[in-house]
């Protein structure tokens, strides 16, 4: 898969219901809040870890269950 097709596919990731019922926006559509696929809280995008592989460059889970293990 090249870059381009990669980018298609999270483009359309984003747009599904699943993945809108764990992200919080604000007015102009920025992502502000996740929800922690561990605790099911909703927290600020600074408390989840950067990671590229995942689809908004953060981790699901949030730092605090990261070093629960
Ligand atoms: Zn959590």
């Amino acid at each position: 898969m090249n870059e381009e097709d990669k980018n298609k596919v999270k483009e359309y990731s984003k747009k599904t219901p699943l993945y809108l019922s764990r992200r919080k926006f604000d007015i102009n559509g920025i992502l502000t809040e996740i929800k922690c696929s561990r605790c099911k809280e909703f927290k600020n995008i600074s408390e989840f870890s950067k990671n590229k592989l995942q689809i908004d460059g953060l981790e699901h889970k949030c730092k605090k269950c990261k070093m629960i293990k």
